[in-house]
């Protein structure tokens, strides 16, 4: 629902807000940080800053807010109420934060984002990466299967596996370079050793709310309410292991190692003005199973965000450089939409749980501009990728970092972002 919390004349007391690329007011994005070593907190992002939650609670400032929830480590309480509970936290913020009459009582709890640390925003029990980008699939299945790219199932099924939420980790947090086996097409027997073709994926998180009892499938009419929010996720993968491994279970060690995420969750009742229709399928395209089919899902379904992809090597950041941008284009290059990945989940009676993260799949565009991975962009490796700094890149070396970002955007609304998603790659160990 579009409300007065979306209008695009809103501004903030808190000025750094007012015209900022990604926190004005009209984002009120939820997170966990914490200030010089102490415990972890629940913030929102205004601009430069984060308002502590728990502060403005214990001060009065929040009087209907859930008490637990809301002064809580994680988000997972606050992700797991009602819908309506999340949609009156948004508008009782708001409200301090545009009101000017609010800013002595509200600007103690204030904090600059650049000295504060971003941790994982809930306890994520379950991690699922699913395979929605269409022509990622037809990408890299062409690649693995150059007779056979998508599989029969692909237009039926919204494909994923299930990944490991022990290693996701918010942005900033080094990656180190995975050893495994790799076996050259070539040779005879597979050697074990660090990936020598690393890879990131562009990706959206999306963070279940409420979740549903072991048994009990989501209708896809109710997906969308079972949907906190969402977040940028780079699915880290070694490729040279996934060609080996993938068959017949599918991604196992490729992809286990580490996966990061940008650590605000952009609600989903902040994204309300940049739904926009699922693309209609391509002609003799199968229709969706009825149980997948919502008229309104496909009506709304789908979010008018653009997705870029940036890497900074070592030899660039000791020049000085700006990181240079790999891809960019929209994350309606899905098969499938959020709502439909949630319902398929829970379909067979699989239960979700508020805090647990799903993955998209990587986000492609049609053409290599948009391509949400090296291994599409270099052609499997076979053509590098040129740097400004004149360094070549097939797949990603040592001291590379990957900067994803996120910015959703529609006529007449203000802009908002999703904020960094960024790691830099350390030697195997
Ligand atoms: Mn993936």
């Amino acid at each position: 629902m579009i409300d007065h919390s979306h209008d695009a004349a809103a501004i903030s007391w808190v000025e750094s807000a007012n015209g900022h690329p990604d926190f004005p007011v009209q984002n009120l994005p939820l997170g966990v940080f914490s200030r010089d070593g102490g415990e972890r907190r629940i913030g929102v992002a205004i601009g430069d800053y984060i308002l502590d939650l728990a502060d403005a609670y214990e001060a009065g400032l929040l009087p209907w807010a859930n008490a637990s929830a809301i002064t809580a480590t994680t988000l997972n309480r606050l992700m797991g109420l009602p819908a309506a509970d999340r949609l009156a936290l948004r508008h009782g913020l708001f409200a301090l934060l545009t009101r000017t009459e609010n800013c002595a009582e509200v600007q103690p709890f204030l904090h600059l984002a650049q000295a504060c640390k971003m941790h994982l925003p809930a306890m994520i029990g379950d991690y699922t990466d699913f395979y929605v980008g269409i022509h990622h699939a037809n990408n890299v299945g062409a690649l693995f299967r150059p007779d056979n790219p998508l599989l029969p199932n692909y237009k039926y099924v919204p494909i994923g596996y299930h990944g490991r939420a022990s290693s996701i980790r918010p942005s900033g947090v080094p990656l180190v370079r995975p050893n495994g086996q790799r076996k050259a097409p070539d040779a005879d027997v597979p050697v074990f050793g660090p990936s020598v073709r690393l890879d990131y994926e562009l990706e959206l998180g999306v963070w279940i709310g409420g979740g549903n009892a072991l048994g009990d499938p989501i209708a896809i009419a109710d997906a969308a309410q079972h949907i906190a929010g969402f977040c940028l996720l780079n699915d880290w993968s070694a490729r040279d292991f996934q060609a080996w491994e993938y068959q017949p279970l599918g991604p196992f060690l490729a992809k286990n190692f580490q996966s990061t995420i940008s650590p605000w969750v952009i609600t989903a009742e902040a994204l309300a003005p940049y739904r926009i229709a699922q693309p209609a399928r391509p002609q003799g395209d199968p229709a969706p199973l009825p149980y997948l089919f919502d008229a309104d899902d496909q009506a709304h379904g789908a979010l008018g965000i653009t997705l870029t992809a940036s890497i900074s090597t070592a030899a660039m950041r000791a020049r000085g450089m700006m990181p240079h941008r790999l891809s960019k284009g929209p994350a309606s290059n899905m098969y499938w939409t959020a709502a439909q990945i949630v319902t398929h989940h829970a379909s067979n009676g699989c239960n979700l749980n508020p805090g647990d993260l799903l993955g998209t799949g990587t986000i492609s565009a049609p053409t290599s501009d948009g391509y949400g991975s090296l291994m599409e962009q270099t052609n499997g490796g076979k053509a590098p990728v040129d740097l400004p700094s004149g360094e070549a890149r097939t797949f990603l070396e040592d001291g590379d970092e990957i900067l994803l970002t996120a910015t959703a955007h529609a006529e007449g609304f203000v802009s908002i972002g999703f904020g960094e998603c960024r790691a830099i790659v350390l030697p195997a160990r």
